[in-house]
């Protein structure tokens, strides 16, 4: 008897779930399996701290989202994702001077970029030009560029770390600074090669589309796959860890919207023995402490056009930011470390109970620490916005521990799926023509630990449904 099912999913984040949507939108039967009681991976919104102040757990600002090849072609809106736009993609402010704001237009973002006004546009103005060829290049799995120039005009100084791009590009601490919080999202130290393309795809993103934040939490995005899906046929089902293939019911493919180590463990009995071993190989990369404020008003910060973004990236120069995130790579605490600081609040009101506000910032730490970043979080908040402690009327902290018992991809608090250097950027989780597939024809990967890698864009998802679905349109046996 030939399964029932076309396909079943293990993990129900941004991938898997847009890997279940293509499978469905060409006609396969699929389920989806997640472990927890409530969908969505690193997208979920839940009320951490007081009643009525909806945060997000994880992922807030959805630059790739918006911008997605995939997900931008699929009726989201229909099933209830609504994109809000701050009037700005990014603040970053310094000391003792106006902050940085990366706003859509390139140069009302330059003008405020002095002396550096017209080397950023120099830089950015090309990329903008093609943004949308680019973007698709970008997010798509390894492969032979269709534009081979325009990508050049991204990959060349891409290649750089970014604290070379940004002292040989620019003269002055203003767009050095403003690059070195875009790279930093990377989680490379920025002396390494490819740090620089990382902040360049951000500065990019921000002047296509300004970062949206998904109305009502991120849960909006899930929840929209989620129904389309359901639209489409397909089912899902949670509270179904799924620790070995007993757990999965018959299907003629599996796609693991899990790490490379869940993959090992589970698939070990279908999979060859050094298949198993390189998955076992693949390197995570520092994890991250992460604190949710419910606050009793707006972050007092000392320059208000800090106001204008739900995204704020807190570490000063690019000096400062490039010498903490090698810190943590020598598995350091740095004591002003680099912080990503978002407020969502003040630009979707039904996240906070009215006049209040929330707000999340997380640093990066060495991979596994469990070290209390709390005091350290705050002053660095305090340096830019005093008076902010005075706020707070409750938090609630995640380390490492507990990102990775929340969410298992989450490996030793890593939250991008892996790091993203030259050795893992195309060949994760292993070296293979096809990163989606495994030796088995039948068992694939989509999560974030394939290309192009972490963040909200499903396209890891997307292209191993596209791999699959070659395999289901392969006669049965
Ligand atoms: C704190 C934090 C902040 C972030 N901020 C941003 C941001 O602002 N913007 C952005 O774009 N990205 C952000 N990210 C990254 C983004 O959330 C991830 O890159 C993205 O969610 C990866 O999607 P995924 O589908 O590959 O995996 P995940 O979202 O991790 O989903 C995997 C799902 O699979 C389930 N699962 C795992 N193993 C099993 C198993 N064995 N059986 C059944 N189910 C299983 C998990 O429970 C989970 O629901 C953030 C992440 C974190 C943690």
């Amino acid at each position: 008897m030939p399964p029932s099912l076309d396909a079943v999913v293990v993990g129900s984040g941004p991938n898997g779930l847009a890997a279940a949507v293509e499978l469905a939108r060409n006609g396969a039967s699929v389920l989806v399996l997640e472990a927890a009681a409530t969908i969505g991976g690193g997208t979920r919104t839940a009320e951490l701290t007081l009643p009525g102040f909806r945060h997000d757990v994880c992922s807030t600002g959805h630059p790739l989202a918006i911008l997605s090849p995939y997900l931008s072609k699929l009726p989201l809106a229909e099933h209830g994702l609504t994109w809000i736009q701050p009037p700005a993609s990014v603040a970053h402010p310094l000391d003792g001077q106006p902050a940085v704001i990366l706003r859509k237009s390139i140069d009302a973002t330059a003008a405020e970029l002095r002396p550096d006004t017209a080397a950023y546009r120099r830089l950015l103005g090309p990329l903008v030009h093609h943004a949308d060829d680019l973007i698709a290049e970008i997010l798509g799995p390894a492969h032979l560029p269709r534009h081979p120039l325009r990508l050049a005009r991204f990959g060349m100084p891409g290649l750089l770390p970014a604290t070379v791009l940004g002292r040989t590009w620019f003269r002055g601490e203003r767009a050095r600074a403003l690059l070195a919080g875009c790279a930093a999202h990377s989680i490379l130290p920025l002396t390494r090669p490819v740090s620089a393309a990382v902040g360049l795809l951000f500065l990019l993103a921000g002047h296509v589309e300004t970062w949206p934040i998904a109305q009502g939490g991120s849960s909006a995005i899930t929840s929209a796959l989620a129904g389309y899906l359901l639209s489409l046929g397909g089912q899902i089902e949670t509270g179904k860890p799924v620790r070995a293939l007993a757990d999965l019911p018959a299907s003629r493919v599996v796609l693991f919207d899990t790490s490379p180590n869940q993959l090992a463990t589970v698939a070990e009995p279908v999979l060859p023995h050094d298949y198993v071993r390189r998955l076992r190989r693949y390197r995570y990369g520092p994890g991250i402490f992460k604190i949710d404020w419910a606050l009793d008003g707006p972050i007092p910060w000392t320059d208000p056009a800090c106001l204008d973004s739900a995204t704020v990236h807190l570490g000063g120069t690019l000096d400062e930011i490039a010498s903490s995130e090698a810190d943590v790579w020598r598995d350091r605490h740095p004591e002003r470390p680099f912080m990503l600081l978002v407020q969502s609040s003040l630009f979707d009101a039904g996240r906070a109970p009215a006049g209040k506000h929330t707000g999340w910032a997380y640093c990066h730490v060495p991979a596994g620490s469990t070290v209390d970043r709390t005091d350290v979080l705050e002053r660095q908040v305090e340096r830019f916005a005093p008076g902010f402690r005075d706020r707070i009327l409750a938090r609630h902290v995640m380390n490492t521990a507990d990102l990775e018992e929340y969410n298992a991809n989450n490996v030793g608090g890593a939250i991008t799926g892996g790091v993203t250097d030259l050795g893992q950027l195309f060949t994760r989780p292993v070296a293979r023509a096809n990163p989606y597939s495994t030796p088995n024809p039948d068992v694939f990967i989509c999560s974030a630990s394939t290309p192009p890698g972490g963040g909200v864009h499903g396209m890891c998802g997307y292209h191993a449904a596209r791999t699959a679905l070659r395999r289901l349109a392969a006669p049965a046996v």
